[in-house]
């Protein structure tokens, strides 16, 4: 029986970049062995070394989760669609309404008119454009996602919002981030943005928290809000966020980006699901690349960026049905909207029937992050840094030095007489690494030093000795030997 399997883009590197792959198999447990048995490089990334299906990665039978189903022994035949949807970091329904004052303001002459479109919408109406002036909405991130979404809260007429970042604005932002303008390179983001979002709308009360959320300020500051929109760009801050707003009885409007695959739903909403019940556990990192390492499409967190807007508008006004129970997903190379159910999981450590995680964890110990540090830690002897390289490149030493990271990356700016390898290949294109007495060392590098300090382990768990990390990477390189090249 031939069954249509959908592959995310981040996986579409192990299946030869194809959106959908046809395979044989009655059961979704013979779908996905026939076609890892096709596409071998896609086995690591669904199925952990004791062979059951990793917890980051989840399978749907048409629009149903198989754990809801029969698990792996779920029965397909050939008019189903089993997809692929893994957890991505790159970035609510308990309606607001129990969260207003009694009294709605009152809006002026001029509110009236500015709101003019919405007040005559049965939906909106005077009633529900009070409601937004009364709301306070909290953007978790002033990126990619919260752009879009806190420019057209701030047009719809939310009364008050406020925005969690610490950053300062980088010409790399403007690609996506459309608060920001090329004047503002430089600045403090929360400080333009509130400028851009009091410049649509001078009634706006922006609050800025110059902040990174941690376990030990997010209840204090999400608290005071009715619906929070995720826009963060990292698995520990989505967990913390999550269970935050579970242990508040906070909506959740939750969007995710990366490259042109994105996700939305609402999570924490009164017998709904959170982003726990559908991924319990982070992947570990470096496994799943983040927007920085991996790209992402400018417009798409316009697009995930909006939806969550449209969310948090709903869930203030209480019109219409939100995406709590149902996960959202856009592919844009495709065009394809689709949503699959999101059920709440009894046995969910936050919102579950008996719930273990009953006030904020350690979410960077959660999601692994000093574990694979520590992995990865090199010893001391096996770094170099970029003015050794230098000058053993000058005096032509016997050095071989090897880039790490992709092809695009190599076409912004290279270091002379590097050789490309991607990460990724390495462990299969050994042999045309130098080996033998009189063989150079070797000095890898990528773009900051992280994929090289996999590569040099690699390397030396392969029998390579005269291994080393270019500590920092060519960005290192750029600084502080040539200037001349790009950054990016
Ligand atoms: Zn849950």
């Amino acid at each position: 029986m031939a069954v249509t399997v959908r592959i995310p883009t981040p996986l579409r590197p192990f299946t030869a970049q194809q959106a959908s792959v046809s395979v044989e198999g009655d059961t979704v447990a013979q779908v996905l062995e026939q076609l890892t048995t096709l596409h071998s490089d896609l086995r690591p990334h669904l199925f952990g070394a004791d062979g059951s299906l990793r917890s980051f990665v989840n399978v749907y039978v048409n629009d149903d989760d198989i754990r809801h189903l029969q698990q792996t022994g779920t029965r397909v035949t050939a008019s189903d669609t089993v997809s692929i949807v893994p957890s991505v970091a790159g970035g609510s329904g308990a309606t607001a309404e129990a969260a207003r004052p009694a009294a709605l303001p009152p809006l002026s002459p001029d509110e009236v008119s500015r709101y003019s479109r919405h007040l005559i919408m049965p939906e909106v109406g005077m009633d529900g454009q009070q409601k937004l002036k009364a709301a306070r909405v909290l953007c978790v991130g002033a990126g990619g996602l919260g752009s879009p979404a806190s420019l057209y809260l701030a047009a719809a007429g939310v009364g008050t919002i406020g925005l969690v970042d610490f950053d300062t604005v980088d010409r790399s932002n403007l690609q996506r981030q459309i608060l920001y303008s090329t004047a503002d390179v430089g600045r403090r983001k929360l400080d333009a943005a509130a400028e851009r979002l009091r410049g649509i709308n001078p009634d706006l009360r922006v609050i800025q928290h110059e902040t990174r959320l941690t376990s030990a300020n997010a209840l204090d500051i999400l608290k005071d809000y009715d619906v929070i929109v995720d826009g963060a760009d990292n698995f520990p801050t989505r967990y913390l966020v999550n269970d935050a707003c579970v242990l508040l009885g906070k909506p959740n409007a939750y969007g995710s980006i990366f490259r042109f695959d994105g996700q939305a739903s609402v999570f924490g909403a009164p017998g709904g699901p959170c982003y726990r019940c559908l991924y319990p556990e982070p992947p570990p990192p470096g496994l799943v690349p983040s927007c920085a390492e991996g790209g992402v499409l400018g417009v798409l967190p316009g697009l995930v960026g909006t939806i969550q807007a449209t969310e948090a508008i709903k869930l203030i006004i209480g019109a219409g049905q939100t995406l709590a129970g149902r996960l959202l997903l856009i592919d844009a190379l495709a065009m394809e909207f689709r949503t699959v159910k999101a059920r709440r999981d009894p046995a969910c450590p936050v919102c579950g029937d008996q719930p273990t995680v009953t006030t904020l964890i350690d979410y960077e110990q959660f999601c692994g992050i000093p574990q694979a540090a520590a992995q990865t830690a090199l010893p001391a002897e096996f770094e170099t840094t970029v003015e050794a390289l230098k000058r053993r490149l000058d005096r032509q030493d016997n050095v071989w030095l090897l880039d790490v990271r992709e092809p695009s990356e190599a076409a912004i700016c290279r270091i002379p007489g590097a050789t490309l390898i991607p990460l990724g290949d390495l462990s299969r294109r050994l042999s045309e690494l130098p080996t033998g007495p009189t063989a150079p060392d070797i000095v890898v590098h990528c773009k900051m030093g992280g994929r090289s300090a996999k590569a040099v382990q690699l390397l030396r768990a392969n029998g390579f000795t005269r291994v080393q990390n270019l500590t920092g990477g060519i960005l290192a390189w750029i600084d502080r030997i040539d200037p001349t090249q790009t950054k990016y």
